[in-house]
């Protein structure tokens, strides 16, 4: 029997970061930057407005008041993406809206709030600092600044600079594309009339979840038979599209286990014991030419589920490129009791409630899906420990969220 470390280390070395491609801005959430991006010009790229307002010099408004407001001419008028021809003089405006280029000879914007709108002239109440609503060229970027380095995680705010600095492809780690696949003679789509014996297929829609969740781009398949030549089949098929299978159900002790068999006449498969409850039985190997690698999950739905945060979100994580491959674990005072098998690490379900963390379900049984539901912790409970009394102090794993 392996330990939990043992196996992620096998896990983690089956599997490497995806080679960079090209793409489009649009397509890069969530992928890692395999290049430095360096600005192609400044931010802002120009002197421009921040207001809607009247371009001026600022001195003209020096004695500006209510009682006395100082009238100026508006000679022209500049819309975003427009710049005016004009040079302003002492004693005249320039109608600007957010975003313009500033006029040659204006050092200031009065916002439109502070006059009375006009559009011949405008009547103006009250005095501004020279530089006011003007957001100067490069204050932000200077233009050949290294503005993201090459492993950077990109979401959302880092695209907007991305394509602010001139880019629209960048070379990316991109997510991985992760085959999902249900195993069991057993197994219906859900929403069909159960046969006596048959069972709703819950893990191929937990896994396709939980791994685009992990940051993969991963699709589900129809649960297979426990059919040796039907998962080879599939399995050829998928080869050819997925970075990463993922299997579930077939790969216990169990007279009608066809993964095994089929692993090992496609490519490379190896099985192991780990000493995890619930998750005992896993296994990974690569089928295919160039060798897609493959990880079989156990089929019991808390198995797999449990499976895939401490095996196959690093795994993932690994192929993206990032660095921090296993959630953080933080420290809880468990609310309840709890038996753990001294020689293997249980995860055990669990709610937080502000400090504590609190069990949940009827039990720690692996096919407990409604306390799996309730969940968004799992306890940690070591090699070594056989109980935990309530108020002890347990090692957590938060499984709200994503990192990245
Ligand atoms: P196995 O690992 O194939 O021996 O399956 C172990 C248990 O998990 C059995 O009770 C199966 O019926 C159940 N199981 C297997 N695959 C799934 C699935 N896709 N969805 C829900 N339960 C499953
Ligand atoms: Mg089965």
């Amino acid at each position: 029997m392996l330990s939990v470390a043992e196996y992620l280390d096998l896990v983690l070395d089956s599997v490497s970061e995806l080679p960079a491609m090209e793409l489009p801005i649009s397509d890069v959430n969530g992928c890692v930057l395999a290049q430095d991006i360096y600005a192609r010009w400044p931010l802002p790229s120009f002197d421009n407005s921040s207001m809607d307002g009247y371009a001026v010099i600022a001195a003209d408004l020096a004695h500006a008041s209510e009682s006395v407001p100082i009238s100026l001419p508006v000679i022209d008028d500049i819309p975003a993406g427009f710049k005016s021809l004009e040079t302003l003089q002492s004693g005249q405006a320039i109608r600007i809206m957010t975003g313009a280029p500033m006029p040659a000879g204006a050092d200031s914007v009065i916002r439109v709030e502070d006059t009375d709108g006009g559009s011949g002239v405008v009547r103006i109440q009250v005095p501004i600092e020279v530089g006011s609503c003007v957001r100067r060229e490069g204050e932000d970027v200077q233009a050949g600044d290294l503005v993201l380095t090459k492993g950077t995680f990109i979401g959302p705010r880092q695209i907007a600079l991305i394509a602010a600095v001139g880019h629209g492809v960048i070379s990316v780690i991109p997510k991985p594309r992760v085959a999902v696949l249900a195993t069991g003679s057993e197994l219906v789509e859900p929403g069909t009339e159960l046969k006596y014996g048959l069972i709703s297929d819950s893990n191929s829609f937990l896994i396709t979840a939980i791994a685009n969740d992990s940051g993969a781009t991963a699709y589900r398949l129809p649960p297979v038979q426990d059919d040796e030549d039907a998962l080879i089949e599939i399995l050829q098929d998928q080869v050819h599209r997925a970075d990463l299978i993922i299997t579930t159900g077939g790969v216990s002790m169990g007279a009608y286990d066809p993964v095994k068999s089929a692993f090992l006449k496609l490519g490379t498969a190896q099985f192991h014991k780990v000493a995890m409850q619930p998750g005992m039985p896993q296994g990974f190997g690569s089928v295919g030419e160039p060798a897609i690698p493959i990880i079989t999950l156990p089929g019991n739905p808390v198995s797999a589920y449990v499976s895939f945060e401490v095996f196959i979100r690093p795994a993932i994580r690994k192929m993206r490129g990032l660095k921090q491959l296993e959630r953080p674990h933080r420290s809880a005072t468990l609310k309840g009791e709890l038996q753990s098998p001294i020689n293997k690490v249980q995860f055990a379900r669990g709610r937080f409630m502000a400090e504590e963390v609190q069990l949940v379900g009827t039990g720690q049984g692996s096919h407990v899906l409604g306390g799996l539901a309730q969940a968004d912790a799992l306890i940690v409970i070591p090699v070594g420990v056989d109980s935990i009394t309530n108020g002890e102090q347990v090692q957590v794993i938060d499984v709200r969220g994503d990192l990245t």
